[in-house]
C-alpha cells in the first residue's frame, strides 16, 4: 500500500503518520480515488514500481510456463516418432524461446510504459 504525505510530498510503504515531517501529519492512501488528485503534486513517481512489477510477473510467468510446455512438446513428439535428438532439441528450443520471449516482451512492455513517465521527479524503483 503506497501512502503519501501532502506536506513533504514523499511516498511511503504504509504507516499512519509521516516519518519525515514534524508532528502527526496523516498519510494519505494513494489508491483512494479522492486522493488521486494529489498524485501529480508528489515529488516521487511511483509508476515505475508498478510497471517493473508487471514486467517481473510477465517474465516469471514465461519462465515458469516454458519448462512444462517444452516437456509437452517433447512428449507429444515422442508419441509420434522415436526420434529423441529431434524432439529433445525442439523441446529445449521451446523452453529457450518462451523464456527469452517473455523476458524480451517484459522489457519492451516496461520501456513502453516508461515513455509516459517524465523523469522530472524522483523515480521510486525499490
Ligand atoms: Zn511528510
Amino acid at each position: 500500500m503506497v501512502k503519501f504525505c501532502l506536506q513533504c510530498k514523499n511516498a511511503f510503504w504504509g504507516g499512519r503518520y509521516c516519518p519525515k515531517c514534524e508532528g502527526e501529519i496523516l498519510l494519505l492512501d494513494a489508491a483512494e480515488p479522492e486522493n488521486q488528485k494529489y498524485l501529480g503534486e508528489l515529488n516521487i513517481d511511483v509508476r515505475p514500481k508498478y510497471y517493473a512489477r508487471s514486467s517481473m510477473l510477465l517474465t516469471c510467468f514465461g519462465f515458469i510456463m516454458a519448462l512444462p510446455l517444452g516437456a509437452f512438446v517433447f512428449l507429444r513428439g515422442m508419441a509420434h516418432s522415436g526420434n529423441v535428438p529431434l524432439w529433445a532439441s525442439i523441446g529445449v528450443a521451446t523452453v529457450v524461446v518462451i523464456s527469452w520471449g517473455a523476458w524480451f516482451l517484459s522489457r519492451v512492455l516496461f520501456d513502453k510504459q516508461m515513455e509516459k513517465v517524465e523523469d522530472a521527479k524522483e523515480l521510486q524503483l525499490d
